[in-house]
């Protein structure tokens, strides 16, 4: 039902399956979810906060669309896992070759090629991504991120804001314990000069690095130290360090960005190992893992500077730094460490009508016209069953409706709990239409109040 487990049950899915009443039955594909109440309401407050977060940092909403040219992908890199095992291609009616978006980067440096916007082009995105992967706790065929970056600027401050942007957002939803890696991957030369040495490297201890990996040690050496896998792991905690190879620009470039987190009072660790999966980045890469979760999941927001992807796209040379973090990690994350539950979310009024339903219809219509959360039950029910409702809705008052108060022209005003959920000691009402929104509004007034301290002085004066 919800987005990703724990409330998921054990996955059997796969499309249609056989049904015992005559059509067929289906589930959601493998590796995807469907996101539905209440779970889907902490998605909307997440967003709520991110975009709080991101607008006042001056980064807009940029959707692209959710398929491109299989070659915007390309650019990744093609002996990346993200395009070469996991991408869904496919060809169109008309035989394009399409994908479906794996990461977020790319698209935007393609609009940003598209577009040639004014610089600095701060744009934050989000939405489905899709991955061919095996699905496991943390790791989906379809997730969710919500990303930003910065174009068109290679000043270190722009890598400050955007590692910023993400820290403060963590901190918004009371996440804790998500240390921030960086590293710098330096320059064109310094990769080069670094993959030289590291592939020596590799290559006298190829024996020790697990199989599977062994074949990058001379394509692609710097994704070797990227791999989970535990005994090429063991390996790579000895390798020699890109840091020791920037140039002096590069340098200069990490000790500024190292300089303004520590004046933002963000903490952080330098880890050398920290080149990130994909071909594009120069300079900062960065990471947040959760501590909570468990080491092969543990990532979630991952980002760096990528100063050539812009050019690879038909763009002009332009400079990017940003970041991708994974919603349902973060949620998981969040899960793990007790924070951001789903929102409560309850009506404020309930209307009880047991002379047919047109007055609830009515009056629910009229009090969400002016702001209140104003709900009702269908169906004609019995007053207890919709009593019954009324009190699981959580509503602060109910306004009741029967023939009597239709007769009089009159609706029935009955407090049923305290904002705060408290017990309440006020009366029911019994007031003329005209004065319904006056007392609704003085009887939410002591709803509202702080706790009284003795039970007899909740009573309105
Ligand atoms: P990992 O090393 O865990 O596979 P990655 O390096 O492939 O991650 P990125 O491409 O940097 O991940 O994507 C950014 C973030 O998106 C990740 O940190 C993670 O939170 C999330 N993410 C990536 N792949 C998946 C997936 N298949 N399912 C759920 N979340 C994902
Ligand atoms: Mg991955």
């Amino acid at each position: 039902m919800s987005g990703p487990p724990p409330t998921t049950p054990a996955r059997r899915s796969g499309g249609a399956a056989a049904s015992s009443g005559g059509g067929a039955s289906y589930r959601t594909p493998i590796g995807t979810h469907d996101l539905a109440p209440p779970e889907s309401g902490r998605w909307v407050a997440l967003l709520g906060a991110f975009i709080g977060a991101a607008e006042r940092a001056g980064f807009g909403y940029l959707q692209t669309p959710i398929f491109e040219d299989i070659d915007v992908f390309a650019r990744i890199g093609e002996g990346t896992d993200v395009v070469g095992k996991e991408m869904y291609e496919f060809a169109d009616r008309s035989d394009r070759r399409l994908a479906l978006r794996p990461e977020g980067t790319a698209s935007v440096c393609r609009a940003f090629a598209q577009h040639r916007p004014t610089t600095p082009w701060k744009v934050w995105y989000q939405g489905p991504f899709f991955r061919y992967e095996a699905p496991q706790a943390g790791r989906y065929r379809q997730f969710h991120q919500i990303g930003a970056e910065t174009l068109g600027t290679d000043d270190a401050d722009a890598d400050v804001e955007i590692i910023a942007l993400a820290a403060g957002f963590f901190d918004a939803i009371g996440l804790q314990r998500v240390p921030l890696l960086i590293n710098s991957m330096g320059d064109g030369d310094t990769r080069a000069a670094y993959a030289d040495a590291l592939s020596a490297y590799l290559r006298q201890h190829a024996d020790d690095i697990d199989p599977q990996d062994r074949d990058k040690i001379d394509r692609h050496p710097l994704r070797v130290l990227d791999s989970k896998r535990r005994a090429t792991a063991v390996v790579a905690a000895d390798a020699p360090r890109i840091t020791d190879f920037l140039s002096g620009e590069s340098g200069a470039h990490f000790e500024r960005v190292r300089e303004g987190l520590t004046a933002l009072g963000i903490d952080y660790e330098v880890e050398p190992k920290l080149v990130r999966g994909l071909d594009y980045y120069t300079r900062t890469t960065f990471e947040f893992r959760a501590a909570s979760l468990d080491a092969a999941q543990d990532t979630i927001c991952g980002g760096g500077r990528y100063n050539g992807l812009v050019e690879a796209l038909g763009g002009p040379p332009t400079p990017g730094i940003g970041f991708a973090l994974g919603i349902e990690r973060l949620l998981l994350a969040c899960d793990a460490e007790g924070v951001f539950d789903v929102p409560a979310q309850r009506a404020e009024v309930w209307v009880i009508d047991t002379a047919g339903g047109a007055e609830a219809r009515d009056l629910t219509h009229q009090l969400r016209s002016i702001g209140v959360r104003a709900d009702r039950a269908f169906d004609d029910r019995s007053i207890r069953a919709q009593m019954r409702a009324a009190d699981r809705s959580g509503a602060e008052i109910a306004l009741i409706v029967g023939t009597d108060e239709i007769d009089a022209g009159t609706v029935t005003v009955r407090p049923l709990r305290r904002s705060d959920g408290g017990s309440v000691d006020v009366p029911q009402q019994t007031v003329p239409r005209s004065e319904l929104l006056g007392t609704l509004r003085a009887v939410f007034d002591v709803l509202n109040a702080p706790a009284p301290a003795s039970a007899d002085s909740s009573n309105p004066a």
